[in-house]
């Protein structure tokens, strides 16, 4: 087996790890890099991928697919609701930045059209390549790839989180042997604050704001975070209206039809039904001069209502903004969280409301990431790749991967070909 890393080494976006067996080339992700502006991976001829395999809907791992598919059509293997979530978000990235991609909708229809669905633990066959996804807890529909080709086992976790949250499962990480492993760093130098606490005081504060008359804006990424949010607040008995706006809302949608991949169905059919939503301006215009929360789409603040809201409830100093997902250096997100100011059409605006960050993360934070280094050195891990983190985060992993757990590990090098 040998592999090779398109992009997401020693940074959050464009990952992409290109596996070729014997008799088949496979594309694990294929992602964008979302920060200035936007990047793909390092290139890749579509005649030389034979299969690819998702692992979740995020752009950072999708939203490069469409372009294998412009004069080609590649089976691609993925879950349900990672198919369908991955159709809203590609389908949105070419709405708010068409102009700049070399894709389109065409390209998304081909691409939907080549998908076979996969089940969580289910083993596939393909020409002498076993794939089987398994649940990575990251988002719904998020999925680990194992895969054994001629006695070697590679396993990626592409993004995971082996905490439960109030809307999915923790990721499985009680994995069969692994020779190999790609694993991501995100927050390898970060220890999240615990989920519970984090929860009370998030709706303890959302509350105080709201009762002394403010909006809190929670720009959320538009699945999973978005609908955990409003889980959360329903879940610690937050007394005051609740709005969703825009993708989330056709996100919550499509989680409605795939329940059974929740943590709490009933606990999210009550939060998402005790929403409001807001579909158009005049009810964005009602809602940000009315006290309450507004959880609205584009977590790093870039493009989409949440630029709307952001400039108008950013002004009052009672309202308040709540970030919730982690900011990409170069994002508005980062910007207003470390400079306290707003980007908007190109000069700086200064902000009034209070600006409070919530470590809601999706991704494991250092203790769970040492806890999934200490599950592969039971398995024998020859291995371990570290992917998907800026640099310190990556490298500070691979340090506890040599150090704590006498694993052999590397940040690889984009472009170069692996061995195995
Ligand atoms: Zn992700
Ligand atoms: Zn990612």
């Amino acid at each position: 087996m040998k592999i090779t890393f398109l992009g997401a080494s020693s940074e959050v976006g464009r990952s992409s790890v290109l596996v070729q067996t014997e008799r088949k080339r496979i594309l694990l992700d294929f992602g964008v890099m979302l920060d200035h502006d936007i990047r793909f991976p390092s290139y890749v001829s579509p005649k030389d991928v034979d299969q690819i395999v998702l692992t979740h809907a995020h752009l950072d791992h999708s939203g490069a697919i469409p372009v294998l598919f412009i004069r080609r059509e590649i089976p691609l293997m993925t879950t349900k609701l990672t198919s369908e979530l991955a159709n809203v978000l590609i389908a949105d990235f070419i709405k708010v930045s068409g102009y700049y991609l070399p894709f389109e909708t065409l390209e998304i229809d081909r691409m939907l059209q080549s998908t076979v669905h996969c089940g969580l633990g289910r083993t596939v066959q393909l020409d002498g390549v076993e794939i089987t996804l398994l649940d990575a807890g990251h988002i719904p529909g998020s999925a680990q790839i194992y895969l054994e080709s001629g006695g070697e086992r590679l396993l990626y976790t592409g993004d995971i989180n082996t905490t439960q949250t109030r809307l999915i499962r923790p990721a499985e990480t009680n994995y069969p042997d692994v020779d190999y492993a790609i694993m991501e760093s995100t927050y390898a130098t970060v220890e999240h604050t615990e989920r519970s606490l984090l929860e009370k005081q998030f709706t303890e504060r959302a509350r105080e704001v709201v009762e002394g008359g403010g909006t809190v804006l929670v720009p959320a990424f538009g699945v999973g975070r978005s609908q955990e949010i409003v889980c959360v607040l329903y879940k610690n008995g937050f007394p005051h209206p609740v709005c969703i706006d825009g993708m989330a809302e056709r996100v919550g949608k499509i989680l409605h039809g795939n329940l059974d991949q929740l943590a709490d169905p009933e606990l999210y059919r009550r939060a998402m039904g005790n929403a409001h939503r807001i579909n158009n301006w005049k009810e964005r215009k009602q809602a940000i001069s009315r006290p309450g929360v507004i959880v609205s789409p584009a977590g790093m603040l870039k493009g989409g209502p949440a630029s709307f809201y952001s400039e108008k409830i950013s002004q009052v100093p009672r309202n308040a903004i709540f970030l919730v997902s982690y900011q990409i250096p170069g994002t508005p997100g980062r910007l207003l969280l470390e400079k306290n100011v707003l980007a908007v059409r190109g000069r700086l605006l200064k902000v009034n409301a209070r600006v409070e960050n919530y470590d809601f993360s999706s991704h494991c934070g250092k203790k769970e990431l040492h806890g999934v280094l200490k599950e592969l050195s039971r398995r024998a891990t020859r291995k371990v790749f570290i992917v998907h983190g800026e640099h310190e985060s990556s490298l500070a992993l691979a340090e506890a991967a040599k150090q704590d757990f006498g694993l052999e590990a590397e940040i690889p090098e984009v472009g170069r070909e692996y061995a195995l």
